[in-house]
């Protein structure tokens, strides 16, 4: 994107409905939903340009689902590749586990799938910027914020000048070492895990059948590694960095070849494109929002990747939080709503980390007889090969949105108007089995003004079926389906979810 010479003579003065600051895939997806929220924003980002290396290699159908709701699903899936499923190996090559890749979800979207993170990041980018209400400004700096009466006064920087914007809200997507979180005094909580693994990004001439197409983990004491395909004849290991090696010792070329020497050649490789050494972590942020300041995406929280989760839980903290916002910037909703946004996102990524560094312990074992026992508690567990790893996702915990009956992503069936995600769109879906289960004219008033779209399942022959029978299944004949595709509940009669909603709320 060209960059305005005179950014900071555009900018200084201005004032918008929310900045976004960090302008990785977490910040570029948030502006995106908040702009079709018709919210003016504001995205900046330090750097010049769109980080050109990969990091993230894998996605899950949340984000597909997240993608599709801004609009560029298809342009991405076009230059992804399906994730082939996870195999654990010991040393001695014997599989220790098996993680399938789940032959459905909840969206119909496919479960996982693997990319090149500069691809993703200019197609998020560029679909962003066809979104009306967004500027997005590169080689602007966050650097510190105040409130000044209901807007944050914000100080950026643009070629080492400082200008101030106005805005109602701050959401910083800026990265693990974020200044939002540490500006708003966020607090970052350890989880007392750091491993270094070097990460070789390649491009090949060929695939010879050396190599394994599906992601591989290999818990090989003299030297965990993981290999995995990507799209564009692009192929991945990783390594872990033993102890007493420094990071140039494994980056530099001579070592790249030695360390993939077992099942590449030279002639097999077009590029090195990258050999760089990362410290996998896990950490959470001990407040996600301050007053009209929050953080999302890696400023909020870190994961050891071997779940391939980070971004994709990052994805989730926006669509999560965007239509918070909306709701309470269009003072549809009090702020009561936002208190939800930690509450919600906190427990569910701290599944999500925990697991990893599970995971992270087992594959990172150095000591051969620990390795050894590790290995035949597995091989003996009298467990199939794919219970040995245990991960789902999880769902939302009960909250003042979430209620017993709720917390599962809504399924999205063909309705004949499209998938049903696109008749939710940004907003709520109260889907009853009868006009009586919708309940009380007032309950249905509420819902209204706060613009529900409410639906029969009957006027939906496509998939009335379907979903007679998943609200029959939770025992509802009434449910209410979050702007995010969570449900909030489902039960006999809307009166019960509003009254839930409306205790939670004041
Ligand atoms: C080796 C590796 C493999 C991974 N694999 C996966 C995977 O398979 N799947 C997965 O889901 N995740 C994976 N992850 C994690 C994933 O890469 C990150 O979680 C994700 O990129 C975070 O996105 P983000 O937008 O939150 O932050 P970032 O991508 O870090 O973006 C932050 C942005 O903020 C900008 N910024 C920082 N400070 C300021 C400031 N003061 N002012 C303005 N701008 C600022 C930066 O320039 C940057 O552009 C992996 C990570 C690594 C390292």
């Amino acid at each position: 994107m060209a960059v305005a010479s005179n950014v900071r003579d555009e900018l200084a003065g201005s004032q918008w409905d929310v900045v976004v600051a960090g302008l990785g895939p977490v910040g570029v997806t948030l502006c995106s939903l908040l702009g079709k929220y018709g919210l003016r924003t504001l995205g900046i980002d330090r750097e010049r340009s769109i980080y050109t290396l990969p990091r993230a290699g894998h996605v899950d159908h949340t984000v597909l689902r997240t993608l599709e709701e801004i609009g560029c699903l298809d342009e991405v899936l076009a230059e992804m590749i399906p994730n082939r499923g996870m195999e654990l190996l010991g040393g001695g090559g014997e599989v220790l586990a098996r993680i399938p890749v789940a032959p459905r979800t909840p969206s119909g979207l496919p479960a996982s799938m693997h990319f090149h993170q500069p691809v993703l990041e200019r197609l998020l980018r560029e679909n962003a910027e066809r979104i009306a209400g967004i500027t997005l400004r590169n080689s602007v700096r966050l650097v510190s914020f105040e409130p000044a009466g209901d807007l944050e006064r914000i100080v950026l920087e643009h070629e080492e000048q400082s200008f101030e914007v106005r805005s109602r809200f701050l959401v910083g997507c800026d990265g693990a070492s974020s200044v939002t979180r540490n500006h708003a005094g966020l607090g970052f909580r350890d989880y007392g895990f750091a491993e270094s693994w070097v990460v070789i990004d390649l491009i090949l001439t060929q695939f010879p059948d050396t190599l394994r197409r599906d992601t591989t983990f290999v818990a090989d004491p003299k030297r965990p590694h993981a290999m995995i395909e990507m799209p564009g004849m692009r192929y991945r290991f990783e390594f872990m960095v033993l102890p007493g090696e420094t990071p140039e010792s494994v980056t530099n070329e001579a070592a790249v070849h030695r360390l993939i020497s077992g099942w590449l050649q030279p002639h097999h490789i077009r590029k090195i494109e990258r050999a760089i050494v990362y410290t996998f972590r896990g950490a959470q942020a001990e407040s996600w929002r301050k007053g009209n300041v929050a953080v999302a995406g890696d400023a909020a929280h870190l994961t050891p990747p071997f779940l391939g989760q980070g971004l994709c839980s990052g994805v989730r903290d926006a669509a999560n939080l965007a239509w918070k916002i909306a709701f309470f910037l269009s003072g549809r909703l009090p702020s009561g709503i936002l208190e939800t946004y930690g509450s919600e996102r906190g427990p569910h990524i701290d599944n999500v980390i925990t697991t990893s560094i599970e995971i992270a312990r087992n594959l990172c074992m150095l000591d051969e007889s620990l390795a050894q026992t590790r290995d035949r508690a597995m091989l003996e567990s009298g467990l199939p090969e794919e219970a040995r790893i245990r991960f789902k996702l999880g769902e939302l915990r009960t909250g003042p949105l979430v209620m017993p009956s709720g917390g599962m992503y809504m399924i999205s069936p063909q309705t004949g108007e499209g998938p049903l995600d696109r008749l939710i769109g940004g907003n709520f879906m109260i889907l009853a089995r009868s006009t009586e289960a919708l309940g009380s004219e007032a309950a249905l008033a509420w819902w209204q003004a706060l613009g529900a779209n409410v639906r029969l399942t009957g006027s939906l022959p496509a998939c009335a079926a379907v979903l007679d029978a998943w609200l029959q299944k939770r025992g509802g004949d009434v449910a209410v389906i979050r702007p995010d595709r969570y449900v909030l509940g489902c039960e006999k009669s809307l009166d019960a979810i509003t009254a839930y909603v409306e205790a939670g709320m004041r």
